[in-house]
């Protein structure tokens, strides 16, 4: 998609800190992180959300769940990690290109989300 941000960091028209990248996935490090470990994996074919997706990106949706620990290792978050998808208005999306965050680090992450 033409003005999509995470789709120009795919086609190399903006620089990222990649850190792992196959012919369906790339990872790359937040460029604002939250913890020490924050790395970004997207699909390199443009979804926009959870809310969009289809049958067909079932597959490549899998490999990024399946590839998070091995990234987050090798990031330095040996012992356990967050992914967090956020999805749309509710799930204060930013960028409308599916993205799992990865965070971690030596230390817990910290509560995921506040009481009501
Ligand atoms: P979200 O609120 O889930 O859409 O998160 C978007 C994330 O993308 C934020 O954590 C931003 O810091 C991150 N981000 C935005 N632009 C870039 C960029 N050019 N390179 C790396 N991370 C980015
Ligand atoms: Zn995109």
């Amino acid at each position: 998609m033409s003005d999509c941000i995470f789709c120009k960091i795919v086609e190399g028209k903006i620089p990222a800190g990649k850190v792992y990248e196959d012919e369906d996935i790339l990872a790359f490090n937040d460029i604002n992180p939250a913890r020490p470990v924050h790395v970004l994996v997207i699909p390199k074919k443009h979804i926009t959300s959870l809310a969009t997706v289809v049958a067909a990106d079932t597959p490549v949706l899998g490999k990024i769940l399946a590839k998070a620990n091995e990234i987050a290792v090798a990031q330095g978050s040996p012992d356990g990690f967050r992914v967090i998808i956020n999805t749309g208005r509710v799930g204060q999306q930013e960028v409308p290109h599916l993205h799992a965050h990865i965070v971690g680090g030596p230390e817990p992450v910290g509560p995921m989300l506040k009481r009501i």
